[in-house]
């Protein structure tokens, strides 16, 4: 089958092109893209930052419907609505019995080399023959794709895709982060540096835990008023100096409980660690290139028993928490449509990068089916 698909050919090179689709094979389904979301991890492949093989279809952040299974499916059928899930775990190894199926190894190897966990890749160039790789076992920028079973998460019905497709990574990560890494309790106290897609669902999740004060980071300050509007009640323009002063300022002096880094940078990383009590969590969400270190003052770990830890994937079980997530938003609990702010066609990415970046959308949306 032939489909459109927005091609990273080589770094900061990004075209659109007719690409072969295999048919889903044992185990793996065919999935129509109608909605995915342009997230901060695919700029990074773009920038290389995240060195991956070329060429790629990028997006992992995506919704759609099954429209053909291969042999051995059970989960879904044609037609079922989905949600992607680019973290598929095998289901059966240490990390995955211990109930942390982020850890898994399977689809980590498979990202690496951005294929299926085969090995293979579903798309070809249909001239030459030669594969085009898919980015996190999804490669959501294009009209279809095939991943495996458990890269497909059913919706419940009355969550549209284009809001559906945020719960595939930014609010899953956005509210694991604050409920399931961080624990945060009623009435602590959060720092969320960094408001773009994950860090307005860091406020979110804060805020329908009743975390208070909540208070936003961020550079940018058309980010930072929406923002308030998500949950932050004290925002804080970065980039002047005086950040931290400013968080110590707003909890009496000692720091927040919990804190959370959602840009990946090392220098607000050790921001976060420093504007975290005695005793509290800060937590690295934010996914930097591989090659940074983060320096962070030793003393501090025996003498305030701070706890510095990270998070991927915001420590889900995605089949299990994304069709909650979808039932919160029914509910009116969740947000996701002030989440995404506007929309583009799959031959706009790059102009959908470039807003992301400059932080004049929350999050892009890219439309690959029309
Ligand atoms: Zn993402
Ligand atoms: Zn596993």
């Amino acid at each position: 089958m032939r489909v459109l698909a927005s091609v990273l050919r080589d770094y900061e090179d990004l075209g659109l092109e007719e690409l072969e689709l295999d048919d889903p094979g044992p185990g793996e389904v065919l999935v129509r893209i109608l909605a995915a979301g342009v997230c901060h991890s695919d700029y990074h492949v773009v920038s290389g930052d995240l060195p991956l093989p070329t060429p790629m279809v990028l997006g992992h952040e995506g919704a759609g419907v099954v429209e053909a299974v291969g042999g051995g499916v059970s989960r879904v059928r044609p037609g079922d609505a989905v949600v992607l899930n680019w973290l598929p775990s095998c289901g059966h190894c240490r990390y995955c019995l211990d109930g942390r199926p982020e850890l898994c190894r399977q689809p980590a190897v498979a990202a690496q080399h951005g294929t299926l966990p085969g090995g293979r890749t579903p798309f070809r160039r249909p001239s030459t023959g030669e594969p085009v790789y898919q980015f996190s076992l999804t490669g959501a920028f294009a009209e279809r794709t095939v991943v495996p079973e458990a890269g497909v998460v059913p919706l419940p019905p009355g969550v549209p895709a284009h809001e559906a497709a945020l719960l595939g990574c930014s609010v899953l990560t956005g509210t694991g982060a604050v409920w399931r890494t961080a624990r945060v309790q009623p009435a602590e106290s959060v720092a969320v540096l960094g408001t773009g897609g994950v860090g307005l669902n860091i406020l979110q999740a804060a805020r329908l835990v009743s975390a208070w004060p909540r208070i936003a980071v961020d550079a940018n300050p058309r980010r930072l008023e929406t923002a308030q509007g998500l949950g932050a009640t004290h925002t804080v323009l970065a980039g002047q100096g005086g950040e931290l002063d400013r968080i110590l300022e707003l909890t009496d002096g000692t720091g927040v409980d919990a804190a959370f880094e959602a840009i990946g940078r090392p220098e607000t990383m050790a921001l976060a660690f420093n504007a975290t009590r005695p005793g509290g969590r800060a937590v690295l969400v934010g996914v930097a290139p591989p090659h940074v270190d983060l320096r962070v003052n030793a003393f501090a770990f025996p003498s305030q028993a701070k706890t510095l830890t990270g998070c991927w994937y915001g420590q889900s079980w995605p089949a299990r928490d994304i069709p909650a997530l979808a039932r919160l938003h029914a509910a009116g609990v969740l947000t996701l449509e002030s989440l995404a702010s506007r929309r583009y066609r799959l031959d706009q990415l790059e102009e959908a990068l470039q807003a992301m970046l400059k932080g004049t959308v929350t999050r892009a949306l890219i439309l690959p089916s029309g």
